[in-house]
């Protein structure tokens, strides 16, 4: 017995999960949904029918989804968090001898789950500013003749946007199905999903693990034009997505005025923290999500990383990923988890 061969060198997804007092290191929300969501839910749950398979088609999570973002219900596709999403778009449009095209520093699952998928990766190294060398997509897109091109906007981990245009200059390339992950897009203030149209391979990932609180949930979706999502439709499992994250992702949408809320919250804090960094030893990027990127100007990264968790604050550590050296992720959290991380970096940084 062996383990596929192309398998034998990867690494899985790394990020602690360990016991502390203050955890920003993966990016979900600091506040809990709304009681009356709860509360709605597990109405809901009291009179579901456990003994039957959940609707195939998830048709009243998809209309409510489809409603918010102003396109039809065969434009939208449910998953079981947007990780799912992005494999099933591997699995519809990847595999062996069909490249998927990234730009590091980004998102390091999409690479990782499209190799799980047998799809070859093609990578592309942004410019010094972390923003997009067309230069390099040319030569990885076109030269490789990618069939997947992940963009990540706002990106993880520099939490920049990806502009119109660059998404735009990547269709005229015209090399296969463009995806852009808004895994952050409700903390920016535009999205791909205006630049969806029939007729063009563009599709975008979105989730309810940040905004909507619910990352315990796992819950993401695609927008896209209807084929495409039909396409990737067919790579699911047979009721994949099961009646309760169903009926979870469905009533949230009730509730978007308290989600709504709870973003600017997030944005004002991301705001105070961003100042707060400006005036330590620190290098930092201007996010439009809700995580700062930023690297210790005097101290290696990696022990200011440890330091902090002798603190009991845990942020991401990146000081090892490729173009991030020494650089640390801090989720945006509650103004009194900001101010233990701050005070704890204050420490640190001496
Ligand atoms: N895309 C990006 C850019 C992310 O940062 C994350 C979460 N870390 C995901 C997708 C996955 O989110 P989920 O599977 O929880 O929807």
């Amino acid at each position: 017995m062996s383990l596929r061969d192309d398998l034998g060198d990867l690494e899985g997804y790394h990020s602690p999960q360990v016991d502390v007092a203050v955890r920003l290191n993966t990016n979900e929300s600091p506040y809990p949904p709304p009681d009356a969501w709860r509360a709605a839910l597990l109405e809901e749950l009291a009179s579901l029918p456990f003994h039957r398979y959940p609707d195939r088609q998830a048709a009243e999570l998809r209309q409510a989804i489809a409603k918010i973002h102003g396109v039809g219900p065969e434009q939208v596709l449910a998953a079981n968090g947007s990780n799912e999403v992005i494999q099933a778009v591997c699995l519809a449009f990847g595999g062996p001898g069909r490249a998927a095209a990234v730009f590091r520093p980004t998102y390091l699952m999409h690479s990782h789950i499209a190799r799980i998928t047998g799809t070859p990766v093609v990578e592309g190294d942004r410019d010094a500013d972390y923003a997009l060398d067309m230069g390099e997509v040319e030569r990885v897109v076109g030269g490789e003749q990618a069939a997947i091109t992940f963009l990540c906007s706002p990106n993880n981990p520099t939490g920049m946007l990806e502009p119109p245009e660059a998404i735009e200059r990547v269709l005229a390339l015209g090399r296969g199905l463009v995806v852009v992950d808004e895994a952050y897009g409700q903390f920016s203030p535009r999205s791909a999903i205006e630049q969806v149209r029939d007729g063009r391979p563009l599709v975008v990932v979105r989730t309810y693990s940040k905004t909507w609180s619910m990352a315990a949930a796992r819950l993401g979706y695609l927008v896209g034009p209807a084929d495409l999502i039909s396409a990737v439709e067919g790579v699911l499992l047979p009721y994949h997505l099961d009646a309760m994250k169903q009926a979870a992702g469905r009533l949230a949408l009730r509730f978007q005025p308290e989600m709504e809320a709870r973003v600017a919250m997030i944005v004002e804090e991301r705001g105070r923290l961003t100042a707060a960094l400006s005036e330590l030893s620190v290098d930092m990027w201007p996010s439009a999500a809700n995580f700062i990127l930023f690297r210790p100007r005097a101290k290696d990264g990696e022990e200011v990383w440890e330091q902090l968790l002798e603190r009991s604050v845990l942020v991401r550590n990146c000081a090892n990923w490729p173009r991030l050296d020494g650089c640390l992720r801090v989720t945006v959290g509650t103004a009194t988890e900001n101010d233990a991380f701050l005070s704890a970096l204050r420490e640190v940084l001496g």
